[in-house]
């Protein structure tokens, strides 16, 4: 079989159409910065230069960075259901605006270009997994936007790293209320048992779940709580950005 170069690894073919497909679009319609604005690439250097790159001391369960801490105060607290989160950057500008138009402007282009960072993420982590699937959207939420923003990231990663991507591994069995102004447990409590898993698919398996950007890890544990709950093994979570919550 053929393959190609992606991040250091070798890669499908069908990765490397999917590269294509996006230069070809490129040619056709020239992009602009999603950071800046700036006309010719859809995220340019300087832009990329200001991301703010997640680096060790981090909490080895959430990923969130520390003061030297291998666990955090939370996980110390708490067990999370989920083995390990990893995160690829803050979520700070210009990586918020950009991950803005991937959520509200469908800007898929961009999932493109991010999902490189989170390959070589992933590279750098020792996690055997058998499936790929991204934190889904309620039924509602998915109708008003049309497409899941993880799943954006999920699928091409799927197709770097050779590990099979299914969208129906968790389903969002309530609709919950937006994250963002809730506090470290109103935001548990909000995301408990809103998720199911096909168990079916899961039992026995070690999954990796995507999602955009995290903040305490909530989402993302109370997906691997529904996983774990349909017999999954270990549960890994990787996500592009890492809000920091001040509590
Ligand atoms: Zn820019
Ligand atoms: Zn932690």
């Amino acid at each position: 079989m053929v393959t190609y170069s992606v991040a250091g690894k070798t890669s499908s073919y069908s990765f490397w159409l999917y590269r294509s497909f996006w230069k070809l679009v490129d040619w056709l319609y020239p992009p602009q910065c999603a950071g800046c604005g700036k006309f010719g690439v859809r995220w340019c250097d300087d832009c990329q230069n200001k991301i703010l790159e997640i680096q060790q001391p981090y909490c080895f369960k959430c990923g969130i960075p520390t003061k030297g801490e291998k666990i955090c105060a939370n996980c110390a607290t708490i067990e999370p259901a989920y083995d390990a989160i990893r995160a690829y950057a803050l979520y700070e500008e210009p990586l918020r605006s950009a991950l803005h138009r991937l959520k509200y402007h469908r800007d898929i282009a961009l999932a493109d270009i991010f999902t490189t960072h989170l390959i070589k993420l992933f590279n750098q982590m020792a996690w055997e997994v058998d499936w790929i699937t991204a934190v889904p959207l309620g039924v509602v939420r998915l109708k008003e936007r049309g497409y899941n923003q993880a799943a954006l990231l999920a699928y091409p990663l799927s197709l770097a790293i050779r590990v099979p991507y299914h969208g129906k591994l968790l389903k969002r069995v309530r609709e919950t209320a937006s994250q963002v102004k809730l506090s470290v447990q109103d935001r548990q409590a909000n995301v408990a048992g809103a998720f199911s898993a096909n168990s079916d698919l899961v039992a026995g398996k070690n999954v990796l779940v995507i999602d955009d950007v995290t903040t305490t890890g909530s989402t993302l544990n109370a997906c691997a709580n529904a996983l774990k709950t349909a017999g999954a093994y270990h549960i890994y979570g990787l996500t592009l950005a890492r809000a920091i919550h001040q509590n």
